[in-house]
């Protein structure tokens, strides 16, 4: 028995993947043509993909892996993210925090098994510290309301068990050159990534076990003993699949009225001249994360491959469940970012953006992963909740071990969660979670 799958829609990325268009163009890889033959087939090529490769490659030695991207690697959410690969459960402010505690010593367990897969790719590929850091990060409150987001995190880490410094104005402005912060909370497991550069190096060194396509999007596939992958130009036969292309899952047909299409925004700055930098001072690299988780994210990055000291402002989230943001929604996020970026560095008056763009997420209702064996051999490893540069990699390389192992002590904690809740019906759905998070923004007021 046969089932034909069409795609419904591929991937529409508003904007340049920023961290990918300031370094050196990569050199291509090849489009799939003709038909071929593989023992593995894995869609898209993100953390996850990448992730699900190198876990597949280390599992099953000598068997054929082919990895199929519809864009260029890193064009998409993977040179789009801020670069946080972070260790902590995102949100330990919630008032209903008291049952939690179990399950966010797990999630942190999981997720450092993530960033270690994530630091031996980067030492194994030779990645220098300017893509890979293992520098921490600063979780820092601009207002008095970001200030008890900040102590009630604080108790909750205290709780965990887990280090932290608190810094006080002073420090803050001496760590990052702006006076904005009232004080911050530097957690030392977070690693900073140049997004773009991790995925185009990782997969440089996969190269030699997995046969990487770019501009090859999967259109249909054909569910049956032997699975077939069809892209405009070729086809894949192939007995196991490996579907890592977040929320596209549902373009693929699967974990149907369950997945949440958010898209976030950012504006990276031009390269800032010496006489700029010494203005702004403070350290050349750091992360900023908002106590108000819906405010704004700031990075300075002092770059790689030349692409000189800039300064990233992430903020603004709109739902669009037809995997497509507008440009309406893009303007207004600009607007948004110019605001955030006046408010921190009035030292970097007329200091231009050079860069903004849109990318995708995927989440759920209940924050659960889109994750299984959704048709025989064939495993969906989606839905990342927003981290995927950490979530993503753990359900990779999940993916990898339930297809070829079946099951591992690490699995097992990780295959303790519920499915992705059902979502409430249209319009409601997107009036709503729009609303809730227009009204969120409003809220996080000097924060954003
Ligand atoms: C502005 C912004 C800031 C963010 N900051 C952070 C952060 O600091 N830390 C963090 O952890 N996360 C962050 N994220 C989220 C993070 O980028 C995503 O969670 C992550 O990229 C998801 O990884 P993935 O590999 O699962 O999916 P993706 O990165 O979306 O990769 C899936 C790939 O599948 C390909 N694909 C889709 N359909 C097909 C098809 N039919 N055929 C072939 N290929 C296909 C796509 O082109 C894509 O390359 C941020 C996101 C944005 C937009």
């Amino acid at each position: 028995m046969t089932k034909t799958i069409k795609v419904k829609r591929l991937p529409v990325d508003p904007g340049p993947a920023a961290w990918n268009s300031i370094l050196t163009p990569a050199s291509e890889y090849p489009r799939l043509s003709g038909d071929i033959t593989a023992d593995w087939v894995i869609v898209g090529g993100g953390f996850t993909g990448i992730a699900a490769a190198r876990r597949l490659s280390q599992l099953v030695g000598s068997e054929s892996i082919v990895l199929l991207e519809a864009k260029r690697l890193a064009d998409g959410p993977a040179g789009r993210n801020s670069g946080f690969m972070i260790d902590l459960p995102h949100d330990l402010s919630s008032e209903t925090y008291a049952g939690a505690h179990d399950n966010d010593l797990r999630q942190i367990k999981l997720n450092r098994e993530a960033i270690r897969f994530a630091g031996e790719m980067a030492a194994e590929y030779g990645m220098p510290k300017a893509v890979f850091n293992p520098c921490g990060k600063v979780t820092a409150a601009g207002s008095s309301r970001g200030e008890q987001h900040i102590a009630s995190y604080q108790k909750h880490l205290t709780s965990l068990g887990e280090s932290f410094h608190l810094m006080n104005h002073a420090e803050m402005k001496e760590w990052a050159g702006t006076d904005f912060y009232r004080s911050g909370l530097f957690t030392p497991g977070v690693v900073m990534i140049q997004p773009a550069a991790f995925i185009r190096q990782a997969a440089a060194g996969l190269s030699s076990k997995v046969s990487i396509y770019e501009n090859s999007p999967v259109t249909s596939m054909q569910v049956g003993a032997v699975h077939k992958l069809v892209t405009p130009d070729g086809v894949v036969k192939a007995k196991g699949v490996i579907l890592a292309v977040n929320g596209h899952i549902q373009s693929f047909g699967f974990f149907p009225k369950r997945l949440l299409h958010v898209f976030t925004y950012a504006s990276m700055t031009r390269a800032l001249t010496p006489r700029e930098v010494t203005r702004l001072g403070g350290v050349s690299d750091w992360g900023i994360l908002p106590a108000d988780p819906m405010g704004t994210t700031v990075r300075r990055s002092s770059g790689f491959m030349g692409s000189g000291d800039r300064i990233v402002i992430r903020n603004h989230a709109t739902l669009n469940q037809s995997l497509e943001t507008s440009a309406k929604d893009m303007k207004k996020a600009a607007k948004l970012q110019d605001r955030s970026f006046e408010k921190r560095f009035p030292m970097l008056k007329g200091v231009e953006m050079e860069h903004r763009w849109g990318g995708r997420l995927c989440l759920s209702w209940n924050s659960m992963p889109a994750f299984g064996e959704v048709e025989p051999r064939v495993w969906a490893a989606a839905c990342q909740n927003g981290l995927g540069t950490v979530k993503g990699t753990l359900s990779g390389m999940m993916a990898a071990e339930q297809a070829v192992l079946g099951s591992s002590p690490l699995l097992t904690q990780f295959l303790d969660h519920q499915q992705p809740r059902k979502l409430p019906p249209e319009p409601f759905l997107s009036m709503g979670a729009n609303m809730t998070m227009r009204w969120k923004e409003w809220q996080a007021g000097i924060e954003m």
